[in-house]
């Protein structure tokens, strides 16, 4: 089965593979081959997928999750893999974010500085070693 993980800025993996779990919407998902076709929206959360039998976990933060059963794409605004995460850019973001917490009040942007908050805790729990996708 074909995975393939798009930003605006790259192509974050492009490989085949195993399996596929995702965290939707209605929670984790995991997909083999020939799964029934589907899109589903994805949560800020960790993902995963196995190649060769390792599993390799992500950080995706939210987007699209579609499959056909052959091949799986996934479109996200943003996505590392663990191994390309910046733990101490991570632990400021979270810092900015809950310090904006505490003194926002326009709703709109409390929802954005909680979405912050939400990436940059998914990627401190991979860059940490304590997320579990599967
Ligand atoms: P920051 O405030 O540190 O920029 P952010 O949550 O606003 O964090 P995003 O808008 O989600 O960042 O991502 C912008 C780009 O930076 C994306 O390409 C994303 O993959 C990358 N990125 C963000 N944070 C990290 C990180 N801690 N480690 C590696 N890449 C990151």
């Amino acid at each position: 089965m074909k995975l393939k993980i798009v930003t605006p800025e790259r192509v974050v993996v492009e490989e085949e593979v195993e399996a596929v779990y995702g965290k939707t919407i209605d929670g984790m998902m995991g997909i083999l081959p020939h799964h029934v076709p589907v899109v589903t929206p994805l949560e800020i959360g960790v993902m995963s997928y196995l190649k060769d039998g390792q599993k390799k976990p992500l950080a995706v933060m939210g987007g699209l999750l579609s499959t056909d059963g052959k091949s799986v794409t996934v479109l996200s605004d943003a996505a590392e893999l663990n191994t390309e995460i910046d733990a101490v850019r991570a632990q400021l973001a979270k810092d900015r974010a809950q310090a904006e917490l505490h003194k926002l009040t326009d709703h709109h942007d409390v929802a954005l500085a909680q979405q912050a908050l939400a990436r940059a805790l998914v990627r401190l729990s991979l860059a940490t070693g304590k997320a579990s996708a599967r």
